[in-house]
């Protein structure tokens, strides 16, 4: 058989050998035999067997190690050699890896549990450590599990996030987790996040559209149960169309948002346009066209609520007043022109009357005649002074109403002023006044406290400002008071909120500050002030003033805090003005 040259006859040789030999036909057969037949050298073959022999000995307790004998196994049966070099040397690393910082770990562990941070309290914390200690599971997984927690407190994650973060709960359905299958063991806890996922955050968002908060309950149902790939493959196409219509939903809403924003920018416009020519209440419609003419959030609105209130409240006041004033002035003005003309017409017909009987006296020829043309004389002149006297009595009567509605107007203009005890903004500078500042700072400290996050107040007071008032008078003074607040509020963040607490004293509401951060801020708006010099008459004025920071103690009582700024910014007036001292 050497002599036939032909693959095609070799080959159709080798197998007829293999047959006859009785030999199992497997390609390493077929590759000797044929050798044999066409008395070539065999070559070199890949050693398939002797790497198959040594693979079984690898280590394959982990999923992760089984992962890489898998590996492994399928670049022998390719033939690969540089897949299983590359999976040897994963192998090699990780078999190699460096046993778990447990000293740096605690160290790391002790150091954020005693750090303050703004997402959780030291009790959280204890409480999510607590967790984490108790539920059992090898030293590898406590090791990640706490390096986590250390993780999330630093990154002010909050404790419930954490829990789930660290310790998600693992379904006894699922025993070796679908997406474990895959090479992930982490894959029950990220099916449980995804669930919680859909099912608690997003069924706020959606709580407009009912159908897709339903589909994401359903989805939460599935991936929870899902186990085979099969499951996992059907929930991620269903997870796909999901995440398409929740696109179209998100569009939607901003839209809409938009469109609202708009409205209402609309609205404000027409209350400028109706709005009585009253100073404040012009103010106060540019400070809410203000902002809302901002991108929008949660405070911003609620300010624009407040102030809008504020506005409506005034200016229904003032319109039912006027009205009320005015109608009674046109109800009086009527009667007087009545009056008149009832008078005119009397004393007309009364000279008629005279000039008749004049005639009459003229031409008597006697006593007896005079005394008839008396008598009608004297009749006549009675109804004239009866007439006189009514319209006397009218008129004075109706100057007495005159004067009761000039009091009354009176008494309203102060009624209005006192309705700026109902109103939260100061007149002047637009900010707070004392009722507003109270409320702010209720409604702050509840915030503050609900997130356990920090709050400051700061309490300042213009230094020689009595001078300014004696120097320019008293309406320099009045726009120095504005300035400032212009600064304050040009400075400050957008969530801070200005008081004014008296005559040339405010108060700031610092949201989510610590002392040094409050002290900070309220350093820069100092500096602010000798940036933006406050112009009176062409003349550039510095205004500076004295102030003292507090930083909300955990069970204080917010006018204690206010209380302790206040007694700071006077030491701050003792130490020689122009300073900000911490309480
Ligand atoms: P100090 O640096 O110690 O604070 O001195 P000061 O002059 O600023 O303080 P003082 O309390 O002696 O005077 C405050 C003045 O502020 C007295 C008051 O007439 C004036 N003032 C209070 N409210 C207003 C206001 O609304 N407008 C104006 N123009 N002046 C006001
Ligand atoms: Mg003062
Ligand atoms: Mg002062």
């Amino acid at each position: 058989m050497a002599d036939t040259k032909q693959p095609s006859e070799l080959a159709r040789e080798t197998l007829r050998q293999l047959a006859l030999r009785r030999v199992p036909p497997t390609p390493d057969n077929y590759r000797t035999l044929y050798h044999e037949i066409s008395g070539t050298p065999a070559v070199e073959d890949f050693p398939e067997r002797a790497l198959k022999g040594l693979a079984s000995g690898l280590p394959r307790k982990t999923p992760e190690q089984m992962r890489l004998a898998r590996q492994i196994d399928t670049a022998i049966g390719d033939g690969n050699w540089s897949g299983i070099k590359a999976a040897l040397t994963e192998l090699f690393n990780k078999t190699t890896a460096t046993p778990p910082n447990w000293s740096g770990l605690i160290r790391d562990l002790f150091s954020q549990y005693e750090s303050r941070h703004a997402g959780t309290t030291p009790a959280k914390k204890r409480e999510s450590l607590e967790h984490v200690l108790t539920a059992s599971g090898t030293p590898d997984i406590l090791f990640n599990r706490l390096q986590s927690l250390a993780k999330n407190w630093s990154q002010g994650i909050a404790a419930e996030g954490a829990l789930a973060e660290v310790d998600a709960p693992i379904p006894a359905s699922a025993p070796a987790s679908a997406l474990a299958v895959e090479g992930k063991p982490m894959g029950s806890e990220l099916q449980e996040l995804l669930a919680q996922l859909l099912e608690n955050t997003l069924s706020v968002l959606l709580i407009d559209t009912p159908d897709l908060n339903q589909e994401a309950a359903g989805l939460a149902a599935d991936i929870r149960g899902a186990v085979t790939p099969e499951q996992i493959a059907s929930f991620t196409s269903r997870l796909k169309k999901f995440s398409y219509r929740l696109q179209f939903v998100a569009e939607g809403q901003a839209e809409l948002r938009g469109a609202l924003l708009h409205l209402l920018q609309l609205i404000v416009e027409n209350i400028n346009e109706l709005v009585v020519d009253d100073q404040w209440m012009q103010g106060q419609v540019s400070v809410v066209r203000d902002l809302v003419g901002q991108p929008l959030n949660l405070r911003q609105l609620d300010d624009v609520e407040r102030r809008l209130k504020d506005l409506i409240y005034k200016q229904s006041a003032l319109k039912k007043g006027l009205s009320e004033t005015q109608d009674r002035l046109k109800t009086m003005l009527a009667t007087f022109v009545d009056r008149l003309a009832d008078f005119a017409s009397t004393t007309g017909e009364y000279h008629e009357r005279i000039d008749a009987c004049a005639d009459k006296i003229s031409k008597a020829k006697d006593v007896s005649e005079l005394s008839e043309v008396l008598d009608v004389v004297m009749q006549e002149t009675r109804t004239v002074q009866l007439a006189a006297q009514r319209s006397h009595d009218e008129l004075t009567e109706m100057r007495a109403r005159v004067r009761e509605a000039e009091q009354q107007v009176a008494h309203l203009q102060d009624e209005l002023a006192q309705t700026s005890e109902m109103v939260r903004h100061d007149a002047l500078t637009g900010a707070l006044n004392r009722k507003g500042m109270d409320e702010a700072i209720e409604r702050e400290v509840g915030r503050a406290r609900r997130r356990s996050a920090s709050m400051s107040v700061a309490m300042l007071d213009i230094d020689n400002f009595k001078k300014i008032n004696d120097t320019y008078g008293h309406e320099a003074g009045d726009q120095a008071l504005v300035h400032l607040a212009k600064v304050v509020r040009e400075t400050l963040r957008p969530q801070d909120t200005l008081a004014r607490y008296g005559g040339e004293e405010f108060v700031i509401i610092l949201a989510d500050t610590l002392l040094d951060d409050a002290i900070n801020a309220m350093v820069r708006v100092q500096r602010e002030l000798t940036r933006k010099f406050f112009l009176h008459n062409n003349e550039k004025l510095l205004i500076t003033f004295s102030c003292g920071v507090a930083e909300l103690g955990a069970d204080e009582e917010p006018p204690d805090a206010v209380k302790r700024a206040d007694q700071a910014m006077y030491l701050a007036k003792r130490a020689g003005k122009n300073r900000v001292v911490a309480a």
